[in-house]
């Protein structure tokens, strides 16, 4: 961690004494600030007009009771969550998480980075974030779809294609949004396609949506790794997670000639020297709703470790696709000492302040989450974009769309690094490029 210049610490502070025990919300601010000493020196107008505070603190933040009967007739109560955070750039956008550790603390943390990350795709989406400590794990579908309609008929008053666009995050899939859009459309009584994405491609999903930030984690590790004149394909990889980042993310590395060995879940992890099977993979963790372990009982090499780290497992490039926090500074050691070329994020800040400082020290390539895992975010755009012209686009023009949005954010965070005078460093340069563009929205608009 840095020295912060002094508008910086004046608003960390404040950021500490209002927010007090949100630890994840916490590092993520520290993590943005600790980059922004530079750009704060060189242009005063930011702290003259205190854009740091404002930008710190959310425009809304909603939370209200989730009441739902399950199959025994007995009534649950959860709670939901929207904190709209940032709508400088166009209307908040970012996804619903349903898991029982979400509380305020870990929505905030969310859309804040929700704010920079959809700020680097160059599109027109403001930041916010929502969920529910809801468990969906071994609920039927009819309790599922009972609780995301309750879920609903809070949310729909707050939300809408011009004002704030859900979509999903963990356990929160096509079936999820599938509920949440049609009590959506029941109680508006609007066909509004545009007030979610990850919409299924019967009623309005774009086609790539599902795959989007797997496959533009990928591409964004296939950039970081030319700039070293290195290529993906051949190369050892693993994965943590198996839900739909990690199932994409490894789909498309194989496809580009890399070898996919390991993935994981809360229950353990995988390896599979003979390189993953991904249809096998989707077909237990998408239709069947299985563990890995389901998927290592299938294969003949492949080995179920219930103990340890997937991050002990020998590899060129690590893609942490899980959840916050899983990839910690001893992890980042043993991927240093077994040679790892490059880590990227497809997660939501999976590795701590201590492993991306073991990472970077030991000259690792390392993509920062906000640019990394943009893609899903960023197709969710042009999901809106055909919504709004009533158009949809084949899967390969999609592709292509998206491929091309992570080559720019390579090159907009490779670009601020350098003018900052910190070549190669991503983390800095997401940091600074996304927050210029959202700084000076701002300032354009006035004290709002
Ligand atoms: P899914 O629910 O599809 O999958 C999550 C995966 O991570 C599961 O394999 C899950 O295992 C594992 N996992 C979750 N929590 C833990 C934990 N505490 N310890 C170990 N493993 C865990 O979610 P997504 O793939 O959609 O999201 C994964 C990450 O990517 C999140 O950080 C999310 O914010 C981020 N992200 C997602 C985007 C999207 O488009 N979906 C866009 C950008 C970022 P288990 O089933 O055992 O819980």
């Amino acid at each position: 961690m840095s020295d912060l210049h002094p508008t910086l610490a004046g608003a960390f502070q404040t950021v500490l004494d209002r927010n007090p025990g949100e630890a994840e919300f916490h590092q993520a601010v520290r993590e943005v600030l600790d980059s922004l000493n530079p750009v704060v020196a060189k242009n005063p107008e930011y702290a003259d007009q205190s854009i740091i505070q404002r930008l710190c603190e959310p425009e809304r933040q909603l939370m209200f009771r989730v009441p739902w009967t399950d199959d025994e007739g007995g009534v649950r109560i959860n709670r939901g969550f929207r904190v709209e955070f940032n709508s400088a750039l166009g209307p908040y956008k970012g996804g619903l998480r349903f898991h029982p550790t979400v509380n305020l603390g870990i929505v905030k943390f969310l859309g804040f980075e929700q704010i920079f990350k959809n700020s680097l795709t160059g599109l027109p989406i403001g930041g916010g974030k929502g969920g529910s400590d809801f468990d969906p794990k071994g609920l039927s579908d009819g309790e599922v779809m009972r609780f995301c309609q309750s879920l609903m008929t809070e949310l729909y008053r707050h939300i809408g294609e011009y004002t704030d666009v859900p979509a999903g995050d963990i356990g929160v899939g096509g079936r999820e949004i599938g509920y949440l859009f049609g009590q959506y459309k029941r109680i508006t009584n609007r066909y509004e396609s545009g007030v979610l994405t990850g919409k299924g491609l019967a009623y309005g999903g774009s086609q790539v949506r599902t795959e989007a930030t797997g496959f533009g984690t990928v591409f964004f590790t296939r950039e970081m790794l030319a700039t070293k004149g290195l290529r993906i394909s051949g190369r050892r990889v693993i994965i943590s997670g198996s839900g739909n980042v990690a199932i994409y993310a490894a789909e498309k590395a194989q496809e580009l000639g890399a070898q996919v060995v390991a993935c994981s879940d809360s229950g353990g992890y995988i390896v599979d020297e003979d390189g993953l099977d991904i249809a096998l993979l989707r077909q237990i963790k998408e239709k069947e709703r299985g563990r890995v372990s389901d998927y290592a009982e299938q294969r003949p090499n492949a080995t179920f470790h219930a103990e340890g780290s997937v991050w002990d497992v020998p590899c060129e490039v690590a893609l942490p696709c899980a959840t916050q926090n899983e990839l910690d500074d001893d992890h980042a050691r043993s991927l240093v000492e077994n040679g790892v070329l490059a880590v990227a994020e497809g997660a939501n800040m999976p590795c701590t302040p201590k492993a991306v400082e073991v990472l970077a020290n030991a000259g690792v390539l390392f993509g920062p989450g906000k640019a990394a895992n943009a893609g899903g975010v960023a197709t969710s755009a042009l999901e809106m974009q055909q919504n709004a012209s009533r158009d949809s686009w084949h899967f390969d023009h999609t592709e292509q769309r998206l491929d091309q949005i992570m080559v720019d954010v390579h090159a907009r965070c490779a670009e601020a690094a350098e003018t900052y005078g910190q070549p190669g460093n991503y983390v800095a340069g997401a940091n600074i490029a996304s927050f210029i563009k959202v700084a000076d929205a701002m300032l354009s608009m006035g004290v709002i």
